[in-house]
């Protein structure tokens, strides 16, 4: 934001690029609504941000995590839906009575709570299989959601980022959900799940990941763009001789000598310790290699091959999402949510 437009790191987020993957990933929900999960400060980007952005591409349909989440986009909804997917505890119920957002009711108990103080429309998410959030599908009767009026019932996909019976098997447990239990809408695909083909679609779709660049299954290679590059600020420039070794550990230690540029990022921006010694920064193109371990606020490139590089300047990160996945043994969804508050979050 504004003021940590002089942060010596930041974040490079493109609108384009995050609209882009919004309109691939409702072009492949074919005949569903296409919405947005946003929870998590939209995955680490901002959510005010991303909900402009994808309003502007289309979007209508949002979900956060909590209420806490809600108050903070619910000034920018305008004519679009909120669902706020961990339902309502009692300290919720000040916040959700007569919210524009709906609960997503995840448990006989939330459901009681609910109708007890005549709440509204609602959206329901029932567990087929995955036995984290949700009703037990032989909780779900007609006794128990009597009386609900459930804009969207929902359920989530375990494995959907890989090939594993468990997707079929929660496919078919859902149609039969879908067939028994009223709802204006039926939804179960996250990122994942749309690349898994139109049957996983029903009438809308829920994607996160790949709207902020991730690759949730082989499928999407290719079409996903990268939304987020951050950059950092050279701090110092220096020259290693043959023999000496660089930061914590004495982990690396220089065959020839070399020349090495100091960034201002480390682990407590969520470039977490997994990249020492096999992440990278890009400048033209170029790949310079990350030399030793992370530090909490430092790490060291090796510029030997960048002469006109000095002080002051700025280098990016190598941060597309598959690739520093296997560089950091962080899963895609981690390298975004972690990304921290040092960064001034650039949009353009
Ligand atoms: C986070 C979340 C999503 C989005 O999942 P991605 O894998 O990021 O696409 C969809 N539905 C629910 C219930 C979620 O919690």
């Amino acid at each position: 934001m504004t003021d940590k437009a002089s942060a010596p790191l930041a974040l490079h987020l493109d609108s384009a690029a995050l609209r882009a993957n919004w309109q691939w990933l409702a072009k492949a929900s074919g005949n569903a609504r296409c919405a947005a999960a946003i929870k998590a400060n939209g995955y680490g980007l901002g959510a005010v941000e991303v909900l402009h952005h994808l309003k502007a591409a289309g979007c209508r349909d949002f979900f956060v995590a909590t209420w806490q989440e809600a108050a903070e986009v619910l000034p920018n909804l305008g004519e679009a839906s909120l669902s706020v997917l961990h339902g309502v505890r009692e300290e919720d119920m000040a916040d959700a009575l007569g919210s524009k957002a709906r609960p997503v009711l995840n448990s006989a108990a939330q459901v009681a709570r609910w109708k007890a103080v005549g709440g509204g429309a609602c959206d329901v998410m029932i567990d087929t299989g995955m036995n984290r959030l949700g009703l037990d599908p032989r909780e779900a009767s007609a006794d128990l959601l009597d009386g609900l009026t459930i804009e969207t019932l929902l359920s989530h996909l375990a494995c959907a980022d890989e090939d594993h019976p468990l997707n079929t098997a929660q496919l078919a447990a859902f149609r039969d959900l879908a067939a028994r239990i009223p709802a204006r809408r039926y939804s179960i695909a996250n990122s994942a799940g749309i690349l898994l083909g139109a049957d996983y679609a029903f009438d809308l779709t829920r994607p996160g990941l790949a709207l902020y660049g991730g690759i949730a299954r082989p499928e999407a290679a290719g079409h996903i763009a990268q939304v987020v590059r951050p950059r950092a600020q050279i701090l110092q420039r220096r020259q290693l001789r043959a023999g000496e070794s660089i930061g914590y550990g004495a982990t690396f230690v220089a065959d020839a000598p070399r020349e090495v540029a100091i960034l201002n990022i480390g682990y407590a921006d969520g470039y977490l310790r997994g990249f020492s010694g096999r992440g990278g920064a890009l400048l033209d193109g170029r790949r310079l290699p990350l030399l030793g371990r992370v530090s909490m606020d430092l790490v060291a490139i090796d510029v030997s091959d960048a002469p006109d590089l000095s002080d002051c300047d700025w280098l990016e990160i190598e941060y597309d999402l598959s690739t520093a996945a296997v560089q950091s043994g962080l899963s895609q969804y981690e390298l975004l949510t972690t990304m921290g508050r040092r960064y001034a979050r650039v949009w353009r």
